[in-house]
């Protein structure tokens, strides 16, 4: 037989008499070799040794497999929950600023650990832990994130001696809700007194307070995290936007410094365009006011710049006639100075005249001169009578001018140059669109026009060729798109069409189809072929829509048509 250890057991057994099966129920040996395998360096496994060393001696084989099994699962369990806080705990103390520590001490110390126990996870975890709490004994830094229910470390009994620095972990955990409190503070009047022009930010700066207030556990923090971040790129996006405000802000008040050198001597201009100022600046201000604005103030250059050649002409009538009349005024005073040195030349004869028929040559002389002079003071009267009709006639052509513009921008509903509705005609028919397609619940589609570049084919080619342009867009509008779309002139070179009871992608179709058009028809001015493209926004009618948001939407999608490149359709 081979001198193995269960020969020598069975040979044993022989010679005591007792049977090989009498141990069957219990196999000591492999249970002994398990526990000499086992590691006992912690407390808790040298416990468990020395439960599984009595077990043994009873060879109580069940006693044995249950205390196996239950530390095997209490400590699983147990360190797979507290990894997770562990490692939280520890980025937090690894970027926390340590009195007596520098981050070259750290790093030596948990390369320490990491050599010392880095092939026994449970070893590894305790001293860890244990360098994490004498870490944050030692924290001085005032952001550290902890308290007693994020990192429950200043119940635990600290692994080293406490007594040196227990205060400031009570100083964080103690800070914690003060600045949990000012973050709070902060969001709800720093931040919320800030975003008086949009509520709705406001509101959520507002939510984001109360939610800060509650967020006690770590958890809570971090999906609070997420909405911070949210709404720190919504106040990014407001701030471009409050640049872009500005710019424009700035683009109008050049304009009207541009404006104001260009006024002719007349009050009643500088005061509207002051009122439309004024009536912008008091209205909260967003992109589409400015913009209406400086095409508002576009117009009224260009209406003012033809007043003002009409003016300039008047004014120009009457100098002449001015001078005409007192150039006829001095001639008849010389002619007068004339009369009289011939009137005296007559009395003379007359004192010297010795006979009826020398007297009779004197009377003819005296009435020669004074019919002469007769027919020049009447000549002059009449002069004065035709200057002033004519002063009268350019005077009326001034207020005729004058009341056409006021009417113009007060009472009348189609554009003068294109025949197309303007604003007030725009409002209506509005209206009218919004309560069919409500009544019939139908769609109403809104398209925003802008032509492309229009202030170099007015600089270049003209002003007539402008207009030109304007009527030829308005007439393929109306030759391309159905009768019962509404057209109107909203500015300067933008136009509005209401599409009744057209689906959004419909009305983006007709809008393209227009743009071909518009490529096919080129336009003719002095035989020069010239290409008219717009820019487009479209929208829809949504339900709680003004006419003011449905407009803005369509303008804005205008305006990103614009920003890309021209010449195409956006949707907004
Ligand atoms: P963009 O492509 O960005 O739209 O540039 P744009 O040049 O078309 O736009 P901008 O708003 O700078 O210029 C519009 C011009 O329209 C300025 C003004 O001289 C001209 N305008 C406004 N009303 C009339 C009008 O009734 N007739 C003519 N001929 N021109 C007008
Ligand atoms: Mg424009
Ligand atoms: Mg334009």
């Amino acid at each position: 037989m081979a001198p193995s250890p269960d020969n020598y057991q069975s040979i044993y057994n022989e010679i005591a008499g007792v049977s090989d099966s009498a141990g069957e129920g219990f196999a000591e040996r492999e249970f002994k070799a398990l526990l000499l395998a086992l590691p006992k360096e912690t407390p808790a496994q040298q416990r468990l040794a020395r439960q599984l060393e009595q077990s043994l001696k009873e060879k109580n084989g069940e006693d044995y497999q249950k205390t196996l099994v239950e530390f095997i699962t209490e400590h699983s369990s147990e360190s797979e929950l507290s990894w997770s806080e562990l490692l939280a705990d520890f980025l937090r103390q690894w970027e926390a600023k340590q009195s007596n520590l520098t981050p070259a001490r750290k790093r030596e110390s948990l390369e320490h650990v990491l050599a010392s126990a880095s092939k026994n996870s449970e070893i590894f975890y305790t001293r860890l832990q244990n360098l994490v709490k004498s870490w944050a004994q030692n924290s001085t830094d005032d952001t550290v994130l902890f308290d007693g229910e994020i990192a429950p470390l200043a119940e635990t009994p600290p692994a080293e001696p406490p007594a040196a620095a227990p205060a400031p972990v009570s100083r964080a955990s103690e800070l914690l809700p003060e600045l949990r409190s000012l973050f709070a503070y902060t969001l709800e009047v720093v931040v919320a007194t800030q975003l008086d022009d949009d509520p709705e930010l406001a509101g959520q700066a507002k939510t984001l307070a109360t939610a800060v207030r509650g967020a006690t556990t770590l958890k809570a923090m971090d999906s609070l995290l997420a909405d911070v971040k949210r709404f720190a790129f919504r106040l990014e996006f407001l701030a471009e936007d409050r640049a872009e405000l500005r710019a424009g802000l700035l683009k109008l008040l050049q304009l009207m410094i541009e404006n104001v050198s260009e006024l002719v001597a007349d009050d009643h201009w500088l005061n509207g365009q002051i009122e439309m100022v004024r009536e912008i600046v008091a209205r909260p201000l967003n992109q589409r006011a400015i913009r209406d604005a400086e095409s508002r103030l576009k117009e009224v250059i260009f209406k003012q710049s033809q007043l003002k050649h009409s003016l300039t002409v008047a004014r120009e009538a009457l100098k002449q006639m001015l001078a005409g009349f007192v150039d006829h005024l001095s001639e008849f005073a010389d002619s007068t100075s004339d009369y009289h040195d011939k009137i005296e030349v007559c009395v003379e004869k007359i004192s010297h005249a010795e006979d009826i028929a020398q007297l009779e040559d004197v009377l003819a002389e005296v009435i020669r001169e004074t019919r002469v002079i007769q027919i020049n003071a009447q000549r002059s009267r009449d002069d004065l009578r035709a200057s002033k009709q004519r002063v009268e006639d350019a005077e009326r052509q001034i207020n005729e001018l004058q009341g056409e513009l006021d009417k113009a921008s007060l009472l009348v509903r189609n554009d003068q140059l294109t025949g197309t509705l303007n604003r007030r005609g725009l409002e209506e028919a509005f209206d009218s669109e919004v309560g069919r397609a409500q009544r019939r619940k139908s769609t109403l589609c809104v398209a925003m026009l802008d032509i492309d570049n229009f202030k170099k084919l007015n600089d270049s080619l003209g002003h007539e060729a402008g207009d030109g342009a304007l009527i030829h867009l308005v007439t393929v509008i109306r030759e391309t798109l159905r009768p019962q779309d509404t057209l109107a002139r909203f500015g300067g070179e933008e136009f509005v069409i209401l599409l009744p009871d057209t689906q959004v992608e419909d009305a983006k179709k007709a809008i393209v189809r227009l743009q071909r058009e518009l490529t096919k028809r080129i336009f003719l001015h002095d035989n020069e072929k010239i290409l008219i493209t717009f820019s487009a926004g479209l929208t829809d009618y949504r339900h709680d829509d003004t006419q003011a948001s449905v407009t803005k939407r369509a303008d804005e999608a205008m305006y990103a048509a614009k920003k890309a490149g021209k010449n195409r359709v956006v949707t907004g």
